[in-house]
């Protein structure tokens, strides 16, 4: 079948307004989702990856990405960012005398990082900048107190 991939100028744009009707969205796979239907209003024939959408979210801040993580029980080692795809690189702590030791690693481009222990994403959030608290949180039995 026959696909486009879309410019950075259209895909920024259907980023945008996806957050911004949606204000918070709890998945990567409904983000990629609510992305393509938007993509598909201007051509059908458009594709795009999870982890553009994710890189073009963290690097243009487009949305505020949360992450979360598990930690595994393999030590963590330099490579490509699991999040971005982007270079990572090693942080140390100078010890008393003067050595230095290997703490974990870090992406040179996004938030990951992850100490001694190798931490795996496991579930992305997007939401807008300033977006208010979504009506269902605020809801509730004590919702009275806590908001008074
Ligand atoms: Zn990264």
């Amino acid at each position: 079948m026959a696909y486009r991939i879309p410019s950075v100028k259209v895909l920024e744009d259907s980023i945008r307004r996806v957050i911004r009707e949606q204000q918070s969205i709890p998945s990567q796979r409904r983000f990629t989702e609510l992305v393509l239907e938007d993509l598909h209003k201007k051509n059908p024939e458009y594709k795009v990856g999870e982890v553009r959408l994710r890189r073009m979210a963290l690097h243009r801040n487009l949305a505020k990405v949360t992450i979360s993580y598990r930690e595994t029980k393999e030590p963590s080692r330099k490579g490509r960012c699991p999040v971005c795809c982007s270079p990572t690189e090693e942080l140390h702590n100078q010890t008393l005398d003067d050595k230095m030791v290997e703490l974990g690693v870090k992406c040179t481009k996004c938030p990951y990082w992850t100490g001694p222990r190798r931490r795996v994403p496991v579930r992305y959030n997007f939401t807008m900048f300033g977006a208010i608290v979504p009506e269902t949180k605020k809801k509730g039995r004590y919702a009275q107190w806590k908001f008074a």
